[in-house]
């Protein structure tokens, strides 16, 4: 009898810390940065065509298959549905989107047709970005990338043109309505300098060098018109550390950015490699994404009132994808993955801030087996990854030479701070738009 009930009140004391802890536990995990009062800054990171593949490609190169990326250890991980819809059909989903529509998704919160920017499927409606709403309720903003700044993904924050291509006022031919002499917002080059964005960085400075050709800025190019409106414009690495002013306009390359890696591209059967990845010899003048992260966080915090909105893209990501190169691509996701660290322990000094990283499309490179035949489809190329171990990498969405495509996956999206837990589970990117606004306690 002694015996049983020694072990009854044993079982009762495990029992009732058990009760104890599990609620502390899961109340730890799931409401803390919910509850956490005034919310004042999101910065979204934005990695063009990061599929799961692309993540799990550059850790098993850089710190191994089980080691963890920065992006890996934010602590809301959910999925994001990716597609877009038909230009003639709204209703129905067109499965593979591109950066375009996606990103308007995020940006507005409504689904569009491939190659719009911000404006609606069919009708060509601007929609009201989140950028812009962050600005009406007294938010400074920014939008920073490694991409030509005209490029869709930071055009659809600030910007509303029928199509892409639209960049700078000389490349208006798919877009005769949005320009200005026709009553249109201009150029998406012209609207991002008219939207008086705080902080505006990439490359792209061709676009900016084109010249203005109606209203009150005619026959000036859109960067001496940003001068005139109050823009601070630097051009190198030094020049942008140096700069201190509300509204900064960064182009630091005529086209886009310089990848940070460098090797042998894909190739048909049996590949290329085997190879290490090696550091590109970039231009001195060009700040890494990790800097100009830095370098916007500071000038955001210093001149806001309230708090901001910060998108960085890593951009090229998918450029190199595209091309099949798979150290540049490796290389830029290593980039964009410094930048998030950036952000991040910003955020753990700023326990305020939403961090969301995700990416707008999956794309094409995939990790397989050695390739044992020329009849396999696509190119290969043969990785020695940092933990001495081999990589094949595979590109075959598109015959060899030819620009490889996304695809309709749904993508990684992981948060920290306040509102992440909103991230988990299968969300669609447009449900990003939600969970900024209501970071920003925006209606
Ligand atoms: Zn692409």
């Amino acid at each position: 009898m002694q015996g049983k009930k020694q072990y009854f009140s044993i079982g009762i004391s495990v029992l009732v810390l058990l009760l104890l802890l599990i609620p502390t536990a899961a109340f730890a995990r799931t409401s803390v940065p919910e509850t956490h009062g005034r919310y004042r800054n999101v910065i979204l990171f934005l990695g063009d065509g990061m599929g799961d593949s692309e993540i799990t490609l550059a850790r098993n190169y850089f710190v191994g298959a089980n080691g963890r990326l920065n992006m890996d250890k934010l602590p809301y991980v959910g999925a994001s549905t990716t597609y877009s819809v038909l230009e003639n059909n709204p209703k129905q989903p067109d499965y593979v989107t591109d950066s375009a529509a996606s990103g308007t998704g995020w940006a507005t919160g409504t689904k569009t047709s491939n190659g719009r920017i911000s404006t609606t499927a069919g009708t060509d409606k601007d929609l009201p970005t989140i950028l812009e709403l962050a600005q009406k309720a007294g938010y400074v903003t920014g939008d920073v990338t490694t991409a030509e700044l005209t490029d869709a993904t930071p055009a659809v924050l600030a910007s509303h043109v029928s199509s892409r291509s639209c960049q700078g006022p000389a490349d208006m031919k798919s877009c005769p309505q949005d320009k200005k002499s026709a009553g249109g917002p201009g150029s998406i080059a012209e609207q991002q300098i008219d939207h008086q964005v705080n902080v505006l960085l990439g490359g792209g400075k061709q676009r900016f060098d084109q010249k203005i050709d109606f209203g009150k800025y005619t026959g000036k190019t859109v960067l001496e018109a940003a001068q005139a409106q109050g823009y601070t414009v630097v051009t190198d690495a030094n020049g942008l550390k140096k700069v201190n002013s509300q509204h900064v306009l960064g182009l630091f390359n005529q086209s886009n950015m310089t990848t940070e890696w460098t090797g042998t591209p894909a190739q048909p059967f049996p590949g290329s490699g085997p190879q290490t990845c090696q550091e590109n010899n970039r231009p001195s003048n060009e700040p890494a994404l990790a800097d100009m992260t830095s370098k916007a966080i500071e000038l955001l915090q210093r001149n806001s009132r309230k708090g901001f909105f910060l998108q960085v893209e890593g951009a090229s990501i998918d450029k190199q994808d595209h091309a099949a190169n798979p150290c540049a691509q490796i290389g830029e996701t290593i980039a964009f993955d410094k930048a998030i660290k950036v952000g991040m322990d910003y955020a753990r000094q700023h326990p305020d801030t939403l961090v969301i990283v995700t990416a707008d499309h999956g794309h094409t490179s995939q990790i397989i087996e050695e390739p044992t035949s020329a009849k396999q489809p696509g190119v290969f190329s043969k990785l020695i990854t940092k933990e001495g171990s081999t990589m094949y990498v595979s590109y075959a969405t598109a015959p060899s030479g030819e620009s490889q495509s996304h695809t309709g996956t749904q993508v990684r999206i992981a948060a920290m701070g306040p509102e992440a837990p909103r991230v988990m589970g299968v969300i669609n990117q447009t449900d990003i738009f939600q969970i900024i606004k209501r970071a920003l306690s925006i209606r």
